[in-house]
Order: C-alpha cells, then structure tokens, then sequence
C-alpha cells in the first residue's frame, strides 16, 4: 500500500481502486464517523489494513484509538461509515476476529480459573451449550504455553499480575483462532518479560499469515516492532509503511505541542532509518 497522507491533495482513487482495496483488506474501514456526545471521537476516518503485516495504531489520549477499535468491532454503533472485515460485512466476520482490550477496561469480582478465561476464546467452537472436552482443555493449555503461562492454568485470575492478566487474555484470543487481532495498548504498565513475549507471539501470528493490529502508545518502538502505522487524532493524519508514514512531519501533526521538537526529530529520523533498511 502506497503511504497516504490525509493532508494532501492526490487524486482520488476511483471507485474500482477502492471496491478492490477493500475487498482485499482485513480490515477495510470509510467515513467512520463515532460520537459519544456532541464532539466526536471519531471523523470521518478511512482505514485500509494491509493483510499479513503489523499496523500499529498511533496518537494522543483520547485521539479516538480504543473508538476505532471498538467500532471496527462492531461494540460502539457509528453515527455513519461502515466497516468491512475480509471482503464482507463485518455482521457476517466476527468470528474472525479477535480482540484484546485496554487491561484497565477488565475487572474480575468473581473467581475464574485462567484456562477457564482461555476456553472462552472457544465459545464460538463450544456452543452455548457445549461439554468442554479433553481436548478443548488441551487447546486452551496449549494457547496458554505460547504465551509461557502454562504453569497458571488453575490459578485464579484476579490473582494474577497486570502482565500476567494481559498474556492470559493474548491466549484467549489465540485459542479463538481469528485471522484478525485487534489488541489495544497490549504493553501499557506490563513488565518488559511480558513486552517481550507478547510481541513474539505477534510476529509468530505475522509468521503464519495472520493480520495484527496495535494500539500503540510508546514511539520508540514503532520503527522495531510494526510494519505499518496508522496515525489518528480524531481525524486520519497519515497510514502507511512506517518509513513513510511515521516522520517528523505527520508525529508533529497528530500530537502537536504535545511532544518537543527534538524529541519527535529523533523519532522521525529514528523511524526512517530504521525502516528504510
Ligand atoms: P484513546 O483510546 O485514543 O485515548 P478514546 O477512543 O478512548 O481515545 O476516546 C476518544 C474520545 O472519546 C475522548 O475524548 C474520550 O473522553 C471520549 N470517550 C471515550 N469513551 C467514551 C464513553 N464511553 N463515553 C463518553 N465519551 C467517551
Ligand atoms: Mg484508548
């Protein structure tokens, strides 16, 4: 996909380019548009995932990241737009996507065993009736493994730390076995253990094919982790490869004097050296 830059003037992709785009794409969003009052959260964003690479997604707080994430999944309702996931409506795609949400966002008031919070990444297989067999355990135990918590299988949830809880929820998703993840701000407040294996689990998901998007707080490692940036505040500021996409000039744009000028210079040339490799 061709950098592309909300401020400028291209010509417009004709409809034939943009029916093709988003057939293609894991995640196709157009004029997303989401207010919870009367400003909104969201205007009139445009987003094309490019499949089988990592996007992270980029801004200040409250530049609407965690509202792009929650409409591209259908849970907050768009004043207009639509989402497409995988050449169809997003109606007919949910189980293809799986989601991990903002860590502060899960509270646990009741006990719940971590390889019970796994198999409900297998609800969909299971049924709402469905006997959890040998070897749905066997699964979940395995989802647990890849993330290296497999020795917290019957511990209790509420009693594990943040880290620990946000592997935990990485292995849910993975026993769901989506083609899209969706993960927001999966590295907020986590030991750099859980950064580390977190990540490899993404890029092992990358590895097989599969489509990761990222809400991403910390700039200093897009340029290392991502293949993609997508940068928002409220409105698109600019998506692409991070070479093109995550510079000075478009960092400058979304966080305006929230970031000093030395700071988001390094970042720039740190981006594009980095991947301009
Ligand atoms: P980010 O994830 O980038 O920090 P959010 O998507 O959480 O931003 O929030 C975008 C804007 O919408 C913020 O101004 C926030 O205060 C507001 N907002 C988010 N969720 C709600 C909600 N449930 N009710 C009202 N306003 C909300
Ligand atoms: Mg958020």
């Amino acid at each position: 996909m061709a950098v592309e830059l909300a401020r400028e003037n291209g010509a417009p992709a004709s409809d034939a380019e943009n029916r093709r785009d988003m057939d293609q794409s894991p995640l196709a969003i157009r004029g997303l548009t989401v207010t919870y009052g009367e400003k909104p959260a969201v205007f009139s964003v445009d987003m094309t995932v490019d499949p089988g690479k990592m996007t992270a997604i980029i801004g200040p707080n409250g530049a609407g990241k965690s509202t792009l994430l929650k409409a591209a999944l259908g849970v907050v309702p768009p004043v207009s737009g639509r989402v497409q996931v995988l050449g169809k409506p997003l109606d007919s795609q949910r189980a293809r996507i799986a989601y991990v949400p903002q860590r502060a966002s899960v509270d646990w008031d009741f006990p719940t065993r971590v390889i019970d919070v796994v198999m409900m990444g297998l609800y969909r297989e299971l049924g709402l009736l469905g006997r959890i067999t040998g070897r749905h355990r066997a699964t979940a135990l395995d989802c647990l493994n890849r993330v290296g918590m497999g020795d917290f299988a019957n511990r209790q949830i509420g009693q594990l730390s943040g880290g620990q809880q946000q592997r935990v929820f990485l292995a849910r998703a993975l026993a769901q076995g989506a083609d899209l993840y969706l993960l927001d701000e999966p590295f907020a407040g986590v030991d750099a253990a859980t950064e580390k294996a977190i990540i490899a689990v993404l890029k092992q998901l990358r590895a097989e094919g599969k489509t990761v998007v990222v809400v991403h707080h910390d700039l200093a490692t897009v340029a290392e982790y991502f293949d993609n940036v997508f940068l928002i505040n409220t409105r698109k500021v600019a998506e692409g490869p991070v070479a093109d996409a995550f510079t000075a000039e478009t960092l400058q744009t979304a966080y305006g004097g929230r970031l000093a000028t030395a700071q988001v210079d390094q970042l720039g040339t740190a981006a594009q050296s980095v991947g301009g490799l």
